[in-house]
């Protein structure tokens, strides 16, 4: 079983723990519900994308549910 060279000391510990903090996302606002959306994305909550609807949205398929509901 592999053992460890040497000692890790607490600089060397340190110095290597600071790549780990994690970048705060970017965020655009959606041009149809002024959301927040990841850029290059579809609106989670509407589904527009570059100024048209591309996939049904939250609220699109919350409502579609609900009918199938309805017709069962
Ligand atoms: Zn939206």
């Amino acid at each position: 079983m592999g053992l460890p060279g040497h000692r890790r000391t607490s600089s060397h510990k340190r110095r290597r723990a600071s790549h780990f903090a994690l970048k705060k996302q970017n965020l655009a606002a959606c041009a149809h519900c002024q959301k927040p959306v990841l850029p290059h994305h579809a609106c989670l909550s509407c589904g527009w994308y570059a100024g048209r609807q591309v996939v049904a949205g939250k609220q699109k398929l919350v409502e579609t549910k609900a009918a199938k509901h309805k017709k069962a």
